[in-house]
């Protein structure tokens, strides 16, 4: 027993359900559950008791989308792994799923094994990794099949940052038609590139250089344009489609009429444009920078359009995409041209919550909350029901959350390794009290006891919403 814990009294939420329950924890794993104060659970011994009365007991959380010490415009995102982790671990988050990078010109294996070697040994939280295909060629496309494999099975295309990141059209469809028969998931940046760099360019003739010109020349039309082609790309190669970070209605619009018919095609969006807009991206003194992030930040009427999708499903997962860049010294690169701003907002730390204050607000249920921050997101890459939920046999992820609780965003309290907060001031209902990876408990009552190295590396099958 002495590697079992016992949560006692509260509400266990997942995708699915909502039961007062205790909760068996045994050797990292969720070994049962009964109802509160039952002859089974009553029966129970654990070495460690936690008291969860008025709580909820819910998954950790998982984000399928963040970038520590991503390199980008000539620096690299200010959380490493480690600062990273133990910040998603406070906010609720249990697993992430990360990008490992192609250099163009070299192996899908050289930039998995510098991925690899990033993290091993520096994460609170279990984490694994998608690909990020920079430069699709007969040797990357065979590569494909060896990484889903190995447990990459999710591969990350740009149709946007022409030069960097930037695959065309032919080099599109060759990795879906790939990924149609190897059982990968093709995540697509959906933004039409080539013209947005037409827009920067004559923007900055023009003397436009504020950051808000950025969120100007990235167009909603460009968004929906390039989601629409993705799209039908996905549907001559007979290969599902994952949308990354969807901010504008247009798009919502465009993945609806693609599921309506069936396709086996999802979406994607982050709580920065749920939340923010491009009100402050026109922040004075170039503090708008600091919301600088590809897609963009919208005007204030896409939200309604967002949170619509989240609850009618057609879209799915929201992730972090978490980038962060201090304004000091990194943003700053980029003053006197938007285009140079580095690309990312922090914001690992506070998925979890400010999802739960939109179950507060009303936008979505609690059951939702779980869903789409937990539970599809582990469905979707390979990690269900391990992670994503709260039933006999998973890993023992497990948030204690006080719904009741209020705080305040701020740099002043937050962990990520970044000199602001995407969210100052906000005021949230609800806190991360307690949480436990694989057993362990890593955030006990808002004091760190995690570890770096704790987290480990975590293959994946291929994605649980198609048949293979
Ligand atoms: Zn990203």
């Amino acid at each position: 027993m002495s590697n079992r814990t016992l949560i006692r009294g509260g509400l266990v939420v997942t995708a699915a359900d909502e039961m007062h329950a205790d909760v068996l924890v045994e050797d990292g794993r969720i070994a049962a559950l009964a109802a509160h104060n039952s002859p089974v659970s009553q029966g129970w011994t654990a070495a460690r008791a936690i008291d969860a009365t008025n709580r909820y007991v819910i998954p950790g959380g998982v984000d399928a989308h963040t970038h520590m010490e991503l390199p980008f415009g000539g620096t690299f995102a200010s959380d490493s792994f480690e600062t990273g982790t133990r910040a998603a671990a406070w906010g609720g988050t249990t697993t992430i799923v990360d990008f490992a990078v192609q250099t163009v010109g070299r192996a899908l294996r050289e930039g998995l094994d510098a991925w690899y070697a990033k993290a091993d040994g520096n994460c609170a939280i279990d984490y694994g990794f998608h690909m990020i295909l920079s430069d699709v060629n007969e040797q990357s496309l065979k590569e494909m099949d060896l990484l889903v494999e190995e447990g990459i099975t999710s591969f990350k295309l740009f149709m946007a940052y022409p030069g960097v990141f930037y695959s065309d059209d032919g080099q599109i469809l060759r990795a879906m038609q790939r990924s149609a028969v190897n059982g990968g998931l093709i995540m697509m940046h959906a933004e039409n590139g080539i013209a947005i760099d037409v827009l920067v360019e004559q923007a900055l003739a023009r003397g436009e250089t504020d950051p808000r010109y950025h969120g100007e020349v990235r167009k909603v039309l460009l968004e929906a344009e390039a989601t629409h082609r993705a799209i039908q790309l996905a549907r001559v190669a007979g290969a599902p489609l994952y949308v990354v970070h969807v901010s504008a209605e247009e798009a919502v619009a465009e993945l609806a009429v693609a599921r309506d018919k069936g396709l086996p095609v999802f979406g994607e969006t982050c709580p920065q444009y749920l939340f923010l807009s491009t009100d402050n991206l026109a922040e004075p003194d170039f503090e708008g920078a600091k919301y600088v992030c590809s897609t963009p930040l919208r005007p204030r009427e896409h939200q309604a359009a967002l949170w619509r999708g989240l609850r009618s499903n057609d879209l799915q997962v929201v992730s972090t995409d978490h980038c962060p860049f201090c304004f000091t010294g990194q943003k700053e690169l980029g003053r006197g041209d938007f285009s140079k701003i580095p690309n990312g907002l922090p914001g690992v730390e506070n998925r979890m919550d400010l999802l739960h204050q939109a179950v507060v607000d009303g936008h979505i249920t609690r059951r939702r909350w779980i869903e789409i921050a937990c539970a599809t997101p582990a469905r979707m890459f390979g990690l269900y029901p391990k992670k994503g939920t709260i039933a006999p046999g998973a890993d023992a992820d497990v948030v204690i959350y006080d719904p009741h609780a209020e705080q305040t965003l701020s740099v002043r309290t937050h962990h990520m390794n970044v000199d602001y907060s995407a969210y100052e001031g906000r005021r949230i209902t609800g806190r991360v009290e307690t949480v436990l990876s694989r057993g362990e408990v890593v955030i006990d009552q808002r004091t760190f006891t995690g570890r770096a190295g704790h987290g480990v590396y975590t293959p994946r099958s291929t994605c649980q919403y198609l048949d293979h």
